[in-house]
């Protein structure tokens, strides 16, 4: 954005005061979230300081819709992965965002993770951009239903892998390689059609509404907070470019380059929970009440 004051990034250990008059400024902010708010309760992220992918990419849509492989590799990797990810405990950026919302600051939370961390933290106005991780949808009749459950069926359906251990990936993940040719996969109980855990896969569009959802929200917005987030993935990057072309601000709190660093008017590189921790001590405060 020419025009622009660039600022540059402040040292690690500097008492973060320019993000607080930022909020403080701003007083409808649209917060986007991403991977790095979700680190410090366990779950890994892909990408490295460069936004560069830090292993395999996740399954493709097409692939996994399209073969069977595909798909038990997915799900016995899942099986093992889904404990671990669904006992996830909020963090303090969690925590720090949830508060800004309840000093009635935030337009809408938009996040790009499928862990539902945000919401148990106690944030009411999330838009979920690629999804939960917690559902399962039915591609065949689109009955959705509880991850939790399906657990259960895969469990019963292959008992043998209840027992394997593997580091934990990204989106519940698990990094366990081998020969899955034997592990079976449930169908749907009302049609036994395909059965899909309810996020966007890479190659998946997002649903339609849920973009006009959130283009409506950024009308109503005066500021854009990028948190934990290097927007790489268009999906969540277009919403940043439709911002800065409407003129409206644009901060980032990011370990690492964004895709959007040219379009920012604030950039923080600290970890978040750092960076947030004034939305819960006094200054805090007083910055929400100002
Ligand atoms: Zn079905």
């Amino acid at each position: 954005m020419p025009g622009r004051p660039q600022e540059t990034a402040i040292a690690s250990t500097a008492m973060d005061t320019r993000l607080a008059a930022f909020v403080a400024t701003h007083r409808r902010l649209l917060l986007l979230t991403g991977a790095g708010c979700s680190t410090d309760s366990g779950i890994p992220d892909y990408r490295d300081g460069d936004g560069q992918w830090k292993r395999t990419p996740p399954v493709d849509y097409r692939a996994f819709m399209a073969d069977a492989a595909v798909r038990r590799r997915y799900w016995a990797r899942s099986l093992v992965g889904w404990p671990r990810f669904g006992q996830a405990r909020p963090n303090a950026t969690h925590h720090a965002l949830a508060a800004l919302e309840a000093a009635g600051r935030v337009e809408l939370l938009l996040t790009q993770n499928v862990d539902g961390l945000h919401q148990r933290a106690g944030s009411r106005g999330v838009i979920d951009l690629h999804g939960r991780l917690d559902e399962v949808r039915c591609m065949g009749c689109g009955e959705r239903s509880a991850r939790e459950a399906l657990q259960q069926r895969l469990l019963d359906a292959n008992p043998a892998w209840a027992a394997l251990q593997a580091a934990q990936a990204p989106d519940g993940d698990a990094d366990l390689e081998g020969d899955f040719s034997a592990f079976v996969v449930p169908g749907c109980m009302a049609c036994g059609g395909l059965l899909k855990p309810d996020v966007v896969f890479f190659g998946e569009n997002v649903p339609r509404e849920r973009v006009a959802a959130v283009h409506a929200h950024l009308q109503r917005a005066d500021a854009v907070l990028v948190v934990g987030s290097s927007l790489m993935v268009y999906s969540g990057f277009r919403f940043v470019d439709a911002a800065a072309k409407a003129g409206l601000p644009v901060a980032a709190v990011n370990l690492g380059r964004t895709r959007a660093d040219a379009l920012l008017s604030l950039k923080v590189e600290q970890p978040c929970a750092q960076a947030l921790a004034f939305l819960l001590d006094g200054a805090g405060a007083a910055a929400k009440t100002q």
